[in-house]
């Protein structure tokens, strides 16, 4: 069976006396697209910073292609290839779609020192231009390369984010509720890019609209209250008594 690329053991994170991830044991293999769901406060986006390196676990450890990483710092884990999408307070609005996702590339990216050279001398850097460019293909927004992100729509600000984490090129991409906020347009614009990519690299998704969570995901698993209640084939993860019991009560 295949291994693990992202694995977690027993990961244990409180906030003053609040236990927000308690006890996780979960593992993400290549290429496959997980889905994470539960209530408002269950610890989801606690664990996801648990799996970036924001936060420490006070118990427990994180283990990335059979490497303990449980104390690395998040932009190292950037480097080997671990993307979140970024917050679109890391977009910035003078700058082009083409130009934000540079910056994100050698801020972010393996290979930061030599990129960010370039970028600052404002050299012309064909090669990561292009990669970028490509990234944007993926997302259907390349025609958008040029155009100031502060034109663009809250729909179009949330794909740049995908693309700014695409344009590291992960072997695991974290996206925390992309459909927050959105319209059905948008949202099936985002699935269909997300569809579009599946496989290539893992993918971790958490998201509160489930239905078309479960149009994307492989495997499913539910937080509840720090805990992780259930996992495995969605179908049967959301026919589970026990998570009915925790979205609809007993
Ligand atoms: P979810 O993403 O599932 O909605 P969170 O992981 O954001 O849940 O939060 C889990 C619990 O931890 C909540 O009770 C939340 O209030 C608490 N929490 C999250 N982050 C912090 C923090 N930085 N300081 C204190 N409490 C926090
Ligand atoms: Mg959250």
């Amino acid at each position: 069976m295949a291994q693990p690329i992202l694995s977690t053991a027993g990961v244990i994170k409180s906030f003053d006396g609040l236990v927000a991830v308690n006890d996780i044991t979960y593992e993400v293999f290549p290429g496959q697209t997980s889905g994470i769901m539960g209530p408002n406060g269950a610890g989801k986006s606690t664990f996801f910073n648990l799996l970036t390196g924001y936060y420490r676990p006070q118990k427990g450890r994180v283990i990335y292609q059979g490497r303990d990483i449980t104390h690395m710092h998040s932009h190292e884990r950037v480097i080997l290839g671990i993307a979140r999408t970024f917050q679109l307070v890391s977009v910035f609005d003078s700058m082009t779609v083409l130009e934000n996702m540079m910056l994100a590339r050698v801020r972010y990216g393996r290979d930061y020192s030599s990129k960010l050279r370039f970028f600052f001398k404002n050299v012309h850097h064909r090669e990561l231009e292009e990669e970028c460019l490509q990234a944007l293909d993926v997302l259907g927004i390349a025609e958008k390369a040029k155009i100031k992100t502060s034109d663009m729509s809250y729909g179009e600000k949330r794909e740049l984010e995908i693309a700014l984490a695409l344009s590291l090129q992960p072997q695991v991409l974290l996206l925390d509720e992309p459909f927050a906020g959105l319209s059905l347009v948008d949202i099936a614009h985002i699935s269909k890019v997300i569809n579009r990519i599946k496989g290539q690299f893992a993918i971790v998704i958490i998201e509160h609209k489930i239905s078309k969570l479960m149009d994307l995901v492989d495997t499913l698993c539910v937080i509840n209250e720090g805990r992780l209640i259930c996992q495995g084939d969605p179908q049967q993860v959301i026919c589970d008594p026990e998570v009915s019991a925790c979205y609809w009560g007993k």
